[in-house]
Order: C-alpha cells, then sequence, then structure tokens
C-alpha cells in the first residue's frame, strides 16, 4: 500500500530492536497471560488451585520499545508494576503440541504489564472487560528480543524488578504455573499465532503502586535489563 492510499500518515507495525542484529522484529498481538504464579495469584485473593491462569490482550499503541520515559496514564491512582519475561512467536502455527511449541519462539525480552489497578479492581467487580485496567498507551515497556540460539535455558532464571534501587519484585522462571510450552499450546488453540506476536508470561508476587520520578530497572537473568522511569 503506498502513502497517497491511507487517509493519514500512519507509522509501519511497532518494531522492537533485535540484540545483536540490525533487523527489527514487527508486532502482530500482544497477548498476556494473568496469574501465572502461585503466589502472585494468592497476593491478588485468588487460589491458584481453583483459578487456572487465562489470558488478555494489549494494543499495540502500550509497547515502548526499549523502555525509558513512561507518562503516569491517564484516570487512575493506582498504577501497578509487573515484570513479565516476553515470548516473541516466530513462526505461525495453531494447535501447537507442547513438545513442538518452542519451534515457534523467535526469541525473548523483558516487559512490564503496567497495569491501572483501581481501573481493573472496579472492571473486576463489575463483571466488566479488563481494557480500561491493562491496555492504554505506553502500558507496556519492553526491552529489545535476545533471539533464541543467544539465551541460555529460558525455562528457569532469576526475574526481578526494583523501584528506586529497592526489588520489588523477585521470583523465579521455573514457578510458573503454565510453562512457556503449555501457554504457547494452550494459545494457539484459540488463536493461529502469528510470526509477531508477543506473550507477557505473567509476573511473580510483590506488585505495587508507582509514583512520579520513580525509576524502574527489571531483570531476567540472560536477557537485557528494561529501563523505565515514570514522569
Ligand atoms: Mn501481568
Amino acid at each position: 500500500m503506498t502513502s497517497n492510499q491511507l487517509a493519514f500518515p500512519a507509522g509501519a507495525r511497532k518494531l522492537i530492536p533485535i540484540s545483536g542484529d540490525r533487523k527489527s522484529f514487527p508486532v502482530n498481538r500482544v497477548f498476556c497471560v494473568g496469574r501465572n504464579y502461585a503466589e502472585h495469584a494468592r497476593e491478588m485473593g485468588n487460589d491458584p488451585d481453583r483459578d487456572p491462569p487465562f489470558f488478555f490482550l494489549k494494543t499495540l499503541d502500550a509497547l515502548v520499545p526499549g523502555g525509558g520515559p513512561v507518562r503516569y496514564p491517564r484516570m487512575t491512582k493506582e498504577l501497578h508494576h509487573e515484570i513479565e519475561m516476553v515470548v516473541a512467536i516466530g513462526s505461525p502455527g495453531a494447535d501447537v503440541s507442547p513438545e513442538l511449541a518452542m519451534q515457534h519462539v523467535f526469541g525473548y525480552a523483558v516487559g512490564l504489564d503496567l497495569t491501572r489497578r483501581d481501573l481493573q479492581a472496579e472492571a473486576k467487580s463489575l463483571k466488566r472487560p479488563w481494557d480500561f485496567g491493562k491496555s492504554f498507551e505506553q502500558g507496556a515497556p519492553i526491552t529489545a528480543i535476545t533471539e533464541v540460539n543467544d539465551c541460555g535455558d529460558m525455562s528457569k532464571g532469576e526475574i526481578s524488578l526494583s523501584v528506586n534501587d529497592k526489588v520489588r519484585q523477585l521470583g523465579n522462571l521455573n514457578e510458573m504455573i503454565w510453562d512457556v510450552p503449555e501457554i504457547i499450546a494452550y494459545l494457539s488453540r484459540f488463536y493461529y499465532l502469528e510470526a509477531g506476536d508477543l506473550i507477557f508470561t505473567g509476573t511473580p508476587a510483590g506488585v505495587g503502586p508507582l509514583n512520579y520520578g520513580d525509576q524502574l530497572i527489571g531483570r531476567v537473568d540472560g536477557l537485557c535489563d528494561l529501563s523505565v522511569n515514570i514522569i
């Protein structure tokens, strides 16, 4: 499509840098897993044995590739941090078996599932969708993607978030209720997965509020650090 066919100027799909490569990863969709670490499910008042993980989506304008300054969003008094490992899908698939799921992984990144917790809580209580609580501009900062061949074993390793040099969230990737192959298998029953899909894989315990001026550092062993400041 040439630009003179568009009603107004528009850029390409959101692009995520690839670590050590001049190419970029063009994003198709942003899926997120909810309640994928038992301790976090409990801190949110849920029973991880009774309530299995589930999915929601964010729109592409949520992505902040490379991190950096993030505006405190509108219409909330309770912006929460959720540090997560992100899986980048590199090839299409539907009804993918867990055994073959890893063949669809392009790489991994570190992401923040920023959440307007007050709006999410209101939606939960009214049995309404979570979109206003979860999907908003700059609500998903993300590092460059590290390709699978440059990663170690991402089924384990420390995941953490510090705010103003204090550790707020600390967990291990091996604590996920659904591991990465299970997440891909489950999601691919409901959607045709495409190259360019991102999956935020859930957050460990320790979520909490953010304020103007906060400096965040998110880390997952073996991946790039995510640095974000709230403005
Ligand atoms: Mn989350």
